[in-house]
């Protein structure tokens, strides 16, 4: 999981303390870009959801079909992101 605007462990701290149910997450790493990289506390060694009735409105909404802000995957994800213009959007 990515959040394209939290670069420091300060950042995260701060989403954490304004999202109180983003506490699940901890970092894992970065990315080439400097992005943080989070990971799920309650994702299971099978990578099963371990709360999955009780899983944040996020998780289940994803994949979203929609998304306003620069989209990135991991490699070998099955999902892929395809970026429109505003202009694009506009010709509808
Ligand atoms: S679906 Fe479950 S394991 Fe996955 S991020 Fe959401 S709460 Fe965590």
């Amino acid at each position: 999981m990515y959040a394209w605007d939290t670069y420091t462990t300060t950042d995260f701290k701060i989403m954490q303390f304004l999202f109180p149910q983003y506490r699940r997450f901890y970092i894992r790493g970065k990315d080439e870009e400097g992005n943080l990289i989070f990971a799920c506390k309650y994702v299971t060694e099978e990578g099963l959801c371990s709360v999955y009735d009780k899983r944040l409105k996020m998780c289940r909404n994803y994949p979203a079909k929609k998304i306003n802000y620069p989209g990135k995957l991991h490699e070998g994800c099955g999902y892929k992101v395809e970026e429109k213009s505003f202009e694009s959007y506009l010709k509808k």
